[in-house]
């Protein structure tokens, strides 16, 4: 079995993440895209795509058919890791959702990661929310990656199971530590971006009528960081 099939670039990324004969979960799988890609280049390997709504549970069962992989995929219908039996998969994949969600994905399943050596998320937004459990959780941040796609920039974050746990920083939750070691073009621009909505956000919240002091002073840190951060690629471009 090696016939293709023609994924984006996001999700062949995040696949890339997989180690050879993986025994995965990819929760709200959708399509099952990811699952089918990776088990069609690989017989090896196993997969539960899980979807909680009924309509991509469907699609997923059909691009599941469509690419004979009944053998190597299970389709399952419901929320989050409660479709994952104990100790039943090593890798989980929570992608394409908000970082809060995913992150609440986790808590609510964290009796069915007792075997799971690794775990890929890919936040669409507030990744800093999926750090902090992975890391608050015994996941070490070993991997990190950015990626522009349409207009959009997504961060995928894998995380091994770790014995000794890693000391991150505020700053590191929040633009990822092993980005903020190599910083790409992607990472610039994610950071420009989030940047103009962050100053946009402060100047409404610096007019209305009731002080959000709080959170202001909590942004205002985070813009700071943000200037530091972009401050890096003048210094790069100038040396
Ligand atoms: N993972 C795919 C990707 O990255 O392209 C699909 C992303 S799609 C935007 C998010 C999917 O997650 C939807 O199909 C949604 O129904 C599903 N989903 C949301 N919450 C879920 C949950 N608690 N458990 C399982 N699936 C969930």
């Amino acid at each position: 079995m090696n016939q293709q099939l023609s994924i984006s670039n996001r999700l062949q990324r995040i696949a890339a993440y997989l180690p050879r004969k993986p025994h995965f979960a990819d929760i709200g799988s959708d399509h099952a895209y990811l699952p089918c890609y990776v088990c069609l280049i690989d017989d090896k390997a196993k997969a539960i795509a899980g979807e909680v709504v009924e309509g991509p549970f469907l699609s997923a069962k059909s691009t599941v058919k469509a690419n004979q992989l009944e053998s190597a995929i299970d389709v399952r219908l419901g929320d989050g890791l409660a479709v994952v039996h104990h100790d039943e998969v090593k890798q989980v994949v929570i992608a394409g959702m908000g970082g809060p969600l995913i992150k609440s994905i986790l808590e609510n399943g964290i009796d069915k990661l007792g075997n799971v050596e690794r775990i890929i998320a890919q936040p669409n937004v507030d990744a800093k929310a999926v750090r902090k459990w992975l890391h608050n959780h015994g996941y070490e941040i070993v991997k990190e990656e950015i990626i522009e796609e349409n207009g959009h920039f997504y961060e995928i974050v894998v995380a091994d199971k770790m014995d000794i746990p890693q000391k991150l920083t505020e700053k590191e939750f929040m633009f990822g530590p092993i980005l903020l070691l190599n910083k790409t073009t992607a990472f610039y621009e994610k950071w420009k971006t989030e940047q103009d909505k962050l100053y946009y956000v402060m100047k409404q919240m610096e007019q209305a009528s009731v002080p959000q002091t709080e959170k202001l002073d909590r942004f205002t840190n985070e813009l700071t960081w943000i200037e530091e951060v972009l401050h890096d690629e003048e210094r790069d471009n100038e040396s």
